[in-house]
């Protein structure tokens, strides 16, 4: 991910996870937010409380020198861990959690540059989601309700502008949009991409928001062609969201059984009598040397048992050995899917399981 990023132009930062109360109070979360913020705590100086959003930090980092348009647009990214107050009853699993990292970015542009950075933004979205074997999604354009509700920030003319630029992008892109009149934040239009599992369920992951309020509110600037000060254009966007929840989605639709690249453990060896243990060690550590993650299942159960085990645990290869393995420097591969896949040289099945990871391959 982070590659990704910097092949896409964004600068990487990293944010301290507390901020004093003055932060909070011109940001407009202690105003708006403080039901979701832990409590603050009293330091040296100020009261201090645990970040709930980046945005501010990401802000401070623009803020910290004058910009010209020649510098924009700004693309700032973090992997960053917020923290909310969610109560106790309402935490469930990886979905809903009090402390979670968000691939956060804020991009800071001119007009002329919104449409296009909101291409790229939805082009890296639909890449990231293929690379994870997702292939079904839509996207759903939340706008204003025209000024009638008086709840909105900005002109008509900031929200014509934004919305447009919305949905020609999801032209450009090629996605398919619906568009959720009313539906909008008070502070910017957005577009949300959905994708359906492989239980046809919609999760809601990728998102692109308008922000009227904060660049105000941080009176934010560049310097125009005209030599005169203008607001930038600011967007709030996440790919995956939260990167707990992703991976929560991830077990949903791959009902635990990972591709390999994925896999939190991609081959167990699996001794098939106490003494094939030490043998056992010398594919471990050849494994180890490969960067493939792996475990030793050096239990004495019957080698029947053993394999049932890491087919119910879905890890995608064992290798097992024996004394005809043992004697002649092979493993008998299985694959998770298709099963026992015969006798070979240690090194020919390390070159197939790596191969499987660096293609990212569903697994055999
Ligand atoms: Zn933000």
């Amino acid at each position: 991910m982070r590659e990704a990023y910097i092949a896409r132009g964004y600068s990487l930062v990293s944010t301290p996870h507390i901020g004093r109360e003055d932060l909070w109070h011109t940001s407009g979360h202690l105003e708006n937010y403080a039901d979701s913020m832990f409590t603050g705590m009293e330091l040296d100086d100020a009261v201090y409380r645990l970040k709930p959003m980046n945005c501010p930090f990401h802000i401070l980092i623009y803020r910290d020198k004058q910009r010209s348009y020649r510098d924009l647009p700004v693309r700032l990214g973090e992997l960053g861990t917020v923290y909310r107050y969610e109560r106790s009853g309402t935490l469930h699993g990886l979905f809903r959690v009090r402390g979670f990292t968000q691939d956060d970015a804020h991009i800071f542009c001119t007009p002329e540059q919104i449409e296009q950075e909101i291409v790229s933004c939805l082009e890296f979205a639909v890449d990231v989601l293929k690379t994870f074997g997702f292939d079904r999604y839509k996207a759903e354009i939340s706008t204003w309700d025209g000024g009638e509700s008086l709840k909105y920030l900005g002109t008509a003319a900031d929200w014509e502008m934004s919305e447009n630029a919305l949905k020609r992008a999801v032209e450009r892109v090629g996605l398919e949009a619906t568009v959720v009149p009313g539906e909008a934040a008070f502070y910017g239009p957005k577009i949300d991409v959905k994708l359906l599992d492989a239980l046809d369920r919609p999760w809601q992951l990728s998102t692109v928001q308008f922000d009227f309020n904060l660049p105000r509110r941080f009176e934010l600037e560049y310097i125009g062609p005209d030599g005169a000060k203008h607001q930038p254009l600011m967007v709030h966007r996440a790919l995956y969201g939260s990167v707990e929840r992703f991976f929560g989605i991830l077990l949903e639709h791959y009902a635990g059984a990972f591709p390999v690249w994925l896999a939190p453990v991609q081959a167990v060896v699996l001794p098939i009598a106490d003494r094939h243990q030490e043998y056992a060690q010398k594919v471990a550590a050849e494994l180890k040397a490969a960067g493939i993650r792996h475990e030793i299942d050096s239990r004495s159960e019957k080698i029947n048992y053993k394999i049932r085990e890491a087919q119910l645990q879905k890890v995608p290869y064992m290798l097992v050995a024996g004394d005809r393995e043992a004697a002649d420097g092979k493993v008998a591969l299985r694959a998770r899917k298709a099963g026992d896949l015969g006798s070979m040289p240690l090194g020919e099945a390390l070159a197939r399981i790596a191969q499987a990871i660096e293609t990212r391959s569903p697994g055999e």
